[in-house]
């Protein structure tokens, strides 16, 4: 009997886990349990780690998971590389749902970085605004440069003071678009972006409005994760799941 476990907590999960529930596929929804309110799911949802590589193979067993669907974000890169693990030790057929990384095009201007670190020192020595488009776990490291105004943008407000002494905090769950893009970054003077090469189009705004103005994006290339089969559709999982896609995504 087949019985699916999707990793989620990305736009294209959510609408994978919606072609799934409409063709009936027995299936699990899991969340990583960062965000406060998760979006609402049509499939059974389980929300937070697994304990590791071995707390997933012991999921895996348990719960008779024939299929693992890694649809996490593309910097997930923790989750992504137990998942390999834990369906090597199990014996479970894995896909990887992983939208393409952005390529560069006319106009843009990037400065490509391997990770995080780079990107604080690829900064500007003199005062600048910046649009910090990260993750908010990736934020300590940029209070090394405290010399810039910082705008960030998370999905639910801060709990914990920032490490950075000058911050700005937009809260929104997106996706964005290039005329809001445009607005932010007009309204708020911003100069730089950081951002990370997560690929898609819902992220995709600010990368076309830095562009239209002319900023440098200082881009954070994705994690190395060893090889792993991957599609860039939904329609590609539900055909690996011996299904016709209901959505035509
Ligand atoms: P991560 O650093 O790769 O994962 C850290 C740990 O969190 C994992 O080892 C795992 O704990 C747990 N975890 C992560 N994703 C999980 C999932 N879907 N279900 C159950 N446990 C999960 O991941 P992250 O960057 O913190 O991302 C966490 C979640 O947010 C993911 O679901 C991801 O798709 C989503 N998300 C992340 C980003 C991003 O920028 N990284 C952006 C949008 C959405 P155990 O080892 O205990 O199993």
């Amino acid at each position: 009997m087949m019985r699916a476990l999707i990793l989620g907590g990305t736009a294209d999960a959510n609408v994978l886990a919606e072609d799934i529930a409409r063709a009936g596929i027995d299936a699990v929804y899991s969340y990583g349990g960062r965000t406060r309110a998760p979006a609402v799911q049509k499939l059974p949802t389980r929300v937070g780690g697994f304990g590791g590589v071995s707390g997933l193979a012991d999921y895996l067993r348990e719960e008779r998971i024939t299929h693992v669907i890694d649809a996490t974000h593309p910097f997930a890169a923790e989750m992504s590389r137990n998942a390999i693990a834990a369906c090597a030790e199990t014996g479970t057929p894995l896909l990887a749902l992983e939208r393409a990384p952005w390529i560069k095009a006319s106009g843009d201007v990037w400065i490509d970085v391997p990770d995080v670190a780079s990107a604080v020192t690829a900064l500007p020595d003199q005062r600048a605004h910046v649009f910090l488009a990260i993750g908010r776990q990736h934020l300590a490291p940029f209070g090394a440069r405290p010399q810039h105004a910082y705008t960030l943008r998370f999905v639910d407000p801060p709990e914990d003071a920032l490490p950075l002494p000058d911050a700005d905090v937009i809260v929104s769950r997106g996706p964005f678009t290039l005329a809001g893009e445009l607005e932010t970054m007009r309204t708020r003077g911003i100069q730089w972006i950081v951002a990370r090469n997560s690929g898609g189009t819902g992220a995709r705004a600010k990368i076309d409005a830095a562009r239209a103005l002319g900023l440098p994006v200082i881009i954070i290339a994705r994690p190395h994760l060893p090889a792993r089969p991957r599609v860039e559709s939904v329609a590609e999982v539900m055909a690996w799941l011996g299904h016709r896609t209901c959505l035509g995504a």
